[in-house]
């Protein structure tokens, strides 16, 4: 496994990380998602990602019972704020105040830690000011319940106005979590150019799509089963935005590149996100242990342009 600094921040987190929405507590039973974790650790993976929103809650107790045992020294636990963990009271959205210190009080004792590597922002609050947002976290900070500070799918602006309230609360705001793949690329417009500047790090999600990228759905064709689209719990609708045949077409046109460069078409999708130099890691997520293994191997390869040039031309404007 290869390491890399999140942002420009002192902590190394490992190029691909483990993230688990939809699965655990959800999909996929609680053996079989340890088994997961073990196996990314087997494979190097030191940085996990959850939030308390997954499941509603479940997500953050399962990775906490996965991870005991293990030296809390030996890895990077990244978690999120913002969306109810449940039926939901009129304060428990947001990035208030209130909300804050109460979610990170919650998540610590689910994830059986002092502390998270990084608390992140799940998405921008409109309505609560940014000010009382980045004072909480501040507080977080100071209290020793977080380490850093991230945000996830936050625009160019947002980033920058959070980036300097930071600096002037003397905190770390060095990531940024959004989706990012071969389908889904809008982060390179703004987001990566402003983060760039303010030394902010991508940890970006569902690089293979949800599983579109492994090339397993095809065109006019039923799902597998026990894939996420055929998963009732959640899983089929998060996935249906890629579920056409145009893209899917498309997809089955990246699997001779991948041979070609001796990778699995989920390596490859994955290697792809790991060659924008702003990307500090990619959370990978996984039903089963032999997928972790898999697609871990995409770690610490190199694309050449021509590859890259190649994959642009197989997937043209999707
Ligand atoms: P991926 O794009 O890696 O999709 C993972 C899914 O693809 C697996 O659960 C599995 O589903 C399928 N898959 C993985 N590997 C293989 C393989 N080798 N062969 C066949 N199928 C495979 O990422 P996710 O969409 O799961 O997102 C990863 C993480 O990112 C999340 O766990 C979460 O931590 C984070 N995230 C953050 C969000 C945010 O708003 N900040 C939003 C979404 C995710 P199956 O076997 O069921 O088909």
């Amino acid at each position: 496994m290869d390491f890399r600094y999140l942002g420009n921040s002192g902590l190394k987190v490992s190029e691909i990380s483990y993230g688990n929405w939809l699965t655990h507590g959800s999909q996929v039973e609680n053996e079989q998602a340890k088994a997961c974790v073990k196996a990314a650790l087997e494979a190097g993976i030191t940085t996990f990602d959850t939030a308390d929103t997954y499941a509603n809650t479940k997500a953050e107790s399962v990775l906490g019972e996965a991870l005991e045992g293990v030296r809390r020294e030996s890895v990077e636990i990244l978690t999120k704020v913002y969306w109810p963990t449940g039926p939901g009271g009129p304060n428990d959205t947001g990035l208030s105040r209130k909300h804050i210190h109460e979610s990170i009080n919650a998540s610590l004792k689910r994830l059986k830690t002092d502390y998270v590597d990084v608390y992140q922002a799940h998405r921008y609050d409109t309505e609560t000011p940014l000010e009382e947002t980045m004072e909480a976290f501040a507080d977080v900070v100071r209290q020793g319940k977080a380490l850093y500070i991230g945000t996830s799918e936050w625009t160019a602006e947002q980033l920058q106005e959070g980036h300097r309230l930071a600096r002037e609360l003397r905190i770390p705001l060095v990531s940024n979590q959004p989706q990012y793949s071969m389908l889904w690329r809008v982060i390179e417009a703004e987001v990566v150019p402003a983060s760039e500047e303010l030394g902010i790090g991508q940890v970006v999600f569902s690089p293979i799509a949800q599983g579109v990228l492994t090339g397993k759905y095809l065109p006019g064709q039923q799902p597998p089963e026990g894939s996420r689209a055929t998963d009732e719990k959640g899983g089929a609708n998060m996935i249906t935005r890629y579920l056409n045949d145009d893209v899917l077409t498309r997809v089955q046109q990246l699997k001779p590149i991948a041979e070609e460069a001796g990778l699995s078409l989920a390596q490859l999708a994955i290697t792809w996100v790991l060659q924008n130099p702003n990307v500090s890691s990619a959370i990978i997520g996984a039903s089963r242990p032999e997928q972790v293994t898999e697609n871990v191997k995409a770690a610490g390869v190199k694309l050449e342009e021509g590859q890259l040039k190649q994959i642009d031309e197989a997937l043209g404007s999707v």
